[in-house]
Formats: structure tokens, sequence, C-alpha cells
């Protein structure tokens, strides 16, 4: 048998309450038993450019203040067209480089990038960049993660500083890596390679050295 912990106090004469009531009632002691929770927004890391701390944001946000040093930070997404005059791009947001296009003296930090046309500069990304296009980089390259896509064929001229990459069309010149460099079947890198983790599947091709990645100095 059951017991209430409080006797219910009706505020009707006979006590009984009409059917309208009690559900009225029933709601309010649902609402009551729910435990507040707070409404569930999706975030996403961003990185500040000027500290390079992260912090998390709304999805849908197109602008922050890093928690840390209040530095602004964009979150837009960027399109570069044919004739874009912007040169210099600093976003968390992603950028795509369109395939119509061929410009130089890029300088981008963002989150994702998309190279399908030609760019050359420097990039920074604190998410992936990929390259589907025949393209030659005269800065270097910082990414988490770079991705050479099949169609992709890439020159760097200085370097790239990533996390890992995966390699599926040519790159040529060095690459550095925290973690695991993996070259696909079909894929081709020509140059030296410093990576924690180096994997060559069957049908890739690599041409050049291979070093231990320079160990991370501890503070
Ligand atoms: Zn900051």
């Amino acid at each position: 048998m059951n017991f209430h912990p409080k006797p219910r106090i009706t505020e009707t004469l006979s006590g009984i309450l009409s059917e309208e009531e009690l559900r009225i009632q029933r709601d309010k002691e649902k609402i009551r038993e729910r435990p507040a929770r707070p409404p569930h927004i999706p975030t996403r890391a961003v990185v500040c450019y000027e500290c390079r701390r992260s912090s998390e944001v709304p999805l849908a946000a197109l602008s922050a203040k890093c928690c840390y040093c209040h530095a602004y930070i964009n979150l837009g997404d960027v399109t570069i067209f044919p004739g874009s005059s912007k040169r210099r791009i600093r976003t968390q947001g992603d950028v795509l480089i369109r395939s119509d296009v061929n410009i130089n003296h890029l300088n981008i930090c963002c989150h994702k990038l998309a190279m399908q046309g030609k760019g050359s500069g420097s990039f920074h990304c604190t998410g992936t960049m990929s390259i589907s296009s025949e393209t030659s980089v005269a800065g270097w390259i910082t990414a988490h993660t770079l991705h050479i896509e099949r169609r992709g064929s890439v020159t760097l001229r200085k370097g790239a500083r990533v996390q890992d990459a995966l390699i599926q069309g040519t790159l040529m010149g060095t690459i550095q890596a925290m973690g695991r460099v993996t070259i696909a079947r079909g894929g081709r890198l020509l140059g030296d390679v410093a990576a924690a983790e180096l994997v060559i599947d069957e049908g890739g091709i690599h041409r050049g050295q291979r070093f231990l990645p320079p160990q991370q100095t501890t503070a």
C-alpha cells in the first residue's frame, strides 16, 4: 500500500476535485518533479588567435570573445572567389578557396580550410586543411590535420607542421607531424618526413628520409 507523504489538501468544499482541476494539479506536480536542467546548446571549441587558448562557444555563434584575453574572435565562414581582394583572414570559421581561384600572398588563420583552387601564402588551421587542387604553397602550413585529396598535387616550398596528415594525392615537400602520417593507396610523398608514426598503405609511395618528430618541450 502506498501512502502520500503529504495529505492532499483540496480547495473545494466537498473535497472532490473536478476532472479539469485534477489534470491541472497533476501537471503542476509533473513540472515540480522534473529536474531543472539547463537547455542543451550545442557548442564547439574555438582557439583564440591572440593567446592560442581554447574556449567553448555556441555552435551558431558568429563571433565570440576569448574568455582568457577578451580578444574578439570572428567565427564567420569565408569564401575566396576570383577577384577577392582580401588576403589576410582571421576567423575561427571555415574558409573555402573556390576551384576557379588563382591567388597569391594569402595569410589565413581559420578552423577548417578547403583549397579547391590555387592558393599560395601561409595557412594556419586549427581544424583540417584539405587540398584537392594542383597548387604550390610559398609559406608555412600549420594545421591539426592536413589532407591531400586524391586529385590534389601540392608543392610546399617551406613545409607543413601538423598533428596528423593523410596523403591520397601527391605532396612534394617536408612535413613534420606530432602524430601519424598516412600515405594511402595511390598517394605519394616526395620529401622528408618527421613523424611519430608513418603508415604507408599498399600502393602508397614515399621518396625521402624519415625522422622522429622533435620532442615536445616540457615546461
Ligand atoms: Zn585569447
